[in-house]
């Protein structure tokens, strides 16, 4: 008998979406993901729940109406790391012109089955707030809704939910080897601890970028190509405007730029589209791509964005089919799966390409196989069931902060709030019995304190300083050396600790 039913290859959020949905239907279920969790693409996101305007240009219906469809189900299932956030469209003479927009928008307004989110309106810019921080020149706009995502804590909690449910997974853990056994796999797991060996029922291969990678060195197959690479940059810069609207920015090669609001301080510009043949896990922003996002953004900010703004960046590989599309941009965003092994032969899914938005409807797609191939069991279960932290009213996040703030009100209020933000009711967990923020024990700056600290450790897999402040928080944007230096050493002080109790 094999040791799980699925063994899944990946931790980002496709790979621990699957594993969620697959463990509450009763399969036993392991995943394996080589690094920290969504340390690939998963964290490298613009960070948005939506339908992709842009998409319904080339007649992307399926996707666009399906992932709009998930706006409000995910943000109901996540309402601490989920939120509306209100889009702004400037019209710009000599691009697409306004017609075009308005029938666009149209469409996203009606496609996906909105309930909550509010409808698109038209702007006029010489009198909304929103036109103040533009040029002059951009006299009318159209506001339209979709959701800001937590991208990487998206991944943490639905693999912890997956663990709470009985999956085993498991971080800096690389799949090197796959061979097939009679009726099943036989896995090569590489970690810290050494070597080891599993044998699932099915292998499910969501490996994002690395897809082919893994069909290559872990499958043994030489002829494989089926990921086109598309490099994605963002910087960030301190503020450009005060309000808590996004923009959508049309530029004259076609492409469109996002400026959002991020992490209270900052402003979020991206993203850019090129192929990229490299290494994925090496990616980094270019000297080109700096430039061009700093002249787009210029292009509409009364405000010059300098270089000497940017005070962090970040690029990711989407790892899109290859369908063919001549220009990066236009290759499909639609996810595609791919079944391996013949009529007798154990099974191997591929997952090429998806969102994060349409994650948990590309792991319904995946049960199906799976159920297909093993056999039934369960229901499509996961669109009303919270993640952790998740469990309060959809609107209700202010009623959560002042029931937490009430409970503990020698705490500083803007730690309670960042608190409520990231672990929403879970956020007890953590404030405990604390009746002040010494009570919280070690402070490590920024507001990050022992008992978070311990929290991520325990529940949410974090082994590194940059696991805790770069993919479960994005405290890493006001960390000082000193700060980082005591949180490396409280780590490895744990991590000692825990050895040494193991040993015993
Ligand atoms: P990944 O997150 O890359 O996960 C794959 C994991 O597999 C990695 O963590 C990797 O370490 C692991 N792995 C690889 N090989 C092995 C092995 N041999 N053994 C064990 N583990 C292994 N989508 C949206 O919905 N909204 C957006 O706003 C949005 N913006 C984007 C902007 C950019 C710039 C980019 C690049 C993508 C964006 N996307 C967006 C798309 C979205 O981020 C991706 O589709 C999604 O994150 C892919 O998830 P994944 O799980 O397939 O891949």
């Amino acid at each position: 008998m094999a040791d799980v039913d699925v063994l899944i290859i990946g931790g980002g959020i496709n790979g621990c979406g699957i594993a969620r949905d697959a463990v509450g239907r009763g399969y036993s279920v392991m995943l394996a993901e080589k690094d920290d969790l969504a340390s690939g693409t998963s964290s490298w996101s613009t960070k948005l729940i939506h339908g992709g305007l842009r998409y319904l240009e080339h007649y992307e219906f399926r996707l666009v109406r399906e992932a709009l469809q998930e706006r409000e189900v995910l943000w109901r299932m996540a309402p601490h790391i989920i939120w509306p956030l209100r889009f702004v469209l400037p019209h710009a003479k000599g691009l697409r012109p306004a017609w075009l927009l308005r029938t666009g928008l149209f469409l996203y307004d009606h496609l996906g089955g909105r309930k909550l989110l509010p409808p698109t309106r038209t702007l006029n810019l010489a009198t909304d707030r929103t036109g103040a921080p533009l040029k002059g020149g951009f006299r009318r706009g159209f506001e339209y809704s979709d959701c800001w995502v937590e991208d990487s804590r998206l991944v943490a909690l639905n693999a912890r939910d997956a663990a709470d449910r009985g999956a085993t997974v498991l971080t800096r853990t690389r799949v090197t080897g796959l061979a097939r056994t009679g009726d099943g796999w036989r896995a090569t797991l590489q970690s810290p601890e050494g070597i080891r060996t599993v044998t699932a029922r099915l292998v499910v291969n969501a490996a994002g970028p690395w897809v082919d990678d893994v069909l290559r060195t872990a499958a043994g197959r030489n002829d494989t190509r089926n990921v086109r690479l598309v490099q994605g940059s963002h910087i960030v810069v301190r503020k450009v405007f005060d309000h808590d609207r996004a923009y959508i920015f049309q530029n004259a090669d076609g492409r469109i730029i996002f400026a959002i609001p991020y992490e209270t301080d900052f402003t979020l510009i991206g993203t850019t589209d090129r192929d990229y043949t490299g290494d994925p896990g090496k990616v980094a922003i270019t000297e080109e791509e700096t430039a061009y996002l700093l002249a787009a953004a210029s292009e509409y900010f009364v405000k010059e964005i300098r270089r000497e703004d940017i005070v962090w960046t970040y690029s990711g590989v989407r790892p899109l089919y290859d369908d063919g599309a001549s220009k990066a941009q236009e290759a499909t965003r639609d996810y595609v799966l791919k079944l391996d092994g013949g009529e007798s032969e154990a099974k191997l899914v591929n997952i090429f390409g998806g969102k994060i938005t349409t994650y948990r409807r590309l792991a319904e797609s995946v049960l199906e196989k799976i159920e297909g191939i093993l056999g039934a069991k369960g229901k499509p279960w996961t669109g009303s069931v919270p993640l952790p932290g998740g469990d309060f009213p959809v609107e209700g996040f202010e009623g959560l902060v002042a029931a937490l703030q009430a409970s503990h009100p020698g705490v500083t209020p803007a730690v309670v709030r960042r608190l409520a933000r990231a672990y929403g009711t879970k956020a007890r967990d953590i404030l405990g019995t604390a009746r002040t923020d010494a009570d919280l024990g070690r402070p490590f700056g920024a507001g990050l304190s022992e008992a978070e600290v311990r929290y991520l450790v325990d529940r949410e897999f974090a082994t590194s300083a940059d696991d805790i402040l770069w993919r479960r928080s994005k405290l890493g944007l006001r960390f000082d050396r000193s700060g980082l230096e005591a949180l490396e050493s409280y780590l490895s002080g744990r991590a000692t600790g825990h050895a040494a109790h193991a040993a015993q």
